[in-house]
């Protein structure tokens, strides 16, 4: 790639990031379809332009008011008792991610996950030179005694759950998170990211902070808000750790035109949450459709989809590209990844997946 003097062990590796490319139904990064309602495109006009002839200045560099507001957001969604102390919003959870593996990884560190899962925590621990370790999961992707006991055996500095798993959709169940928040003393990152999407009634882990001091869950507006062009994801944990991240995170890293917008779409939550809960529906109903089509589909409680199997499934891939229609080739080899559109992209995708893989619509 370069004769760059840069460091042995990037030399060759390709930058994470799935095909950006341009057509009229993009489901592969798993984005909220719907853009912000033109009342809260009026009222982030309004507040940017109100800031133009402050940016001379730097942002609060504790993002307080921010962080505030997603207490507040945080306390009404998943029934907790927060305050600004226990958040901290940084540039996506990507960017909080990163924070964490620089303040508890390290060359003598180690992490580990349960495979398959999101593909960046090899990244951060790559950047952070962690040792990357990974479990296998059942073969229905879910977690149980057994697969959390493996992991231990490795005896990891920190653990990374991710719930609802990408790519998968597998939620975690209660049982398990009580069992490793007993059996294990390091650090454990729930990573939250599709937690809005998941069914109601079932608890996040940021019920678990108060007798946890080494728990921290991960959020992001970038998927439930409809947000992932601002950039703002954020650690929830207990007051010790949010100030030991500002050891490692960089002066003034989030931007006062992000911690404004942020402000304003947090006080939409509740325009955005009717838009979830008609994602779900879709995801629930687009789930049942493929199986009948004689797809199988792993359990999702998130905003997309894993469906398969596919002898060559790059093949499809390429070919619903042609009919205009972007989704991803992640996880197991032969299993493909879909983002849940809106209805209309939805029935395009459909329409598409059946003339590529040659099935007749049996509804
Ligand atoms: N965690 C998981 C599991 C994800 O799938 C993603 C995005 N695909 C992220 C974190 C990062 O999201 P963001 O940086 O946009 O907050």
């Amino acid at each position: 790639m370069t004769n760059l003097p840069i460091r042995k062990d990037l030399i060759g590796r390709s930058p994470y990031g799935a095909p950006q490319i341009d057509v009229p139904v993009r489901l592969n990064t798993n984005e909220n379809p719907f853009g912000p309602s033109p009342e809260l495109v009026a009222e982030l006009s309004k507040v940017v332009s109100e800031l133009g002839s402050k940016l001379n200045r730097y942002p609060d560099r504790e993002a307080n008011e921010l962080r505030g507001d997603l207490a507040k957001y945080l306390n009404s969604e998943s029934k907790v008792n927060l305050t600004a102390e226990n958040i901290w919003p940084a540039n996506g959870s990507n960017e909080v991610m990163q924070q964490l593996l620089q303040l508890f990884g390290g060359p003598e560190k180690s992490l580990v996950t349960f495979d398959p899962t999101y593909s960046m925590y090899e990244d951060y621990c790559r950047n952070s030179f962690t040792n990357y370790l990974s479990v296998p999961r059942n073969e229905d992707f879910t977690i149980d005694k057994k697969v959390i006991d493996h992991a231990l055996a490795l005896n990891p500095d920190i653990l990374v759950l991710t719930s609802p798993n990408n790519p998968t959709g597998t939620v975690i169940g209660t049982f398990e998170i009580d069992y490793l928040l007993e059996k294990f003393s390091g650090v454990l990152i729930v990573d939250e990211a599709y937690a809005e999407f998941r069914a109601l009634g079932t608890p996040s882990a940021v019920a678990r902070l108060g007798e946890n001091p080494n728990l921290v869950v991960i959020r992001t507006m970038s998927k439930a808000f409809s947000f992932a062009g601002a950039r703002v994801g954020y650690a929830v944990a207990n007051p010790e750790v949010i100030d030991a991240i500002q050891l490692v995170r960089l002066p003034y890293h989030l931007s006062s035109v992000t911690q404004a917008v942020a402000r304003v779409a947090l006080r939409y939550s509740d325009q955005l949450q009717s838009q979830v809960n008609l994602l779900r529906q879709e995801r629930d109903d687009l789930a049942v459709w493929l199986v009948a089509q004689g797809f199988e589909v792993a359990s999702s409680g998130a905003n997309f989809l894993l469906f398969g199997t596919f002898g060559d499934r790059n093949l499809v891939w390429e070919q619903l590209v042609e009919q205009g229609v972007l989704i991803r080739q992640t996880g197991p080899s032969d299993w493909l990844r879909v983002s849940i559109g809106t209805p209309e992209e939805n029935l395009v995708f459909k329409t598409a997946l059946l003339q590529v893989t040659n099935r007749t619509n049996g509804e």
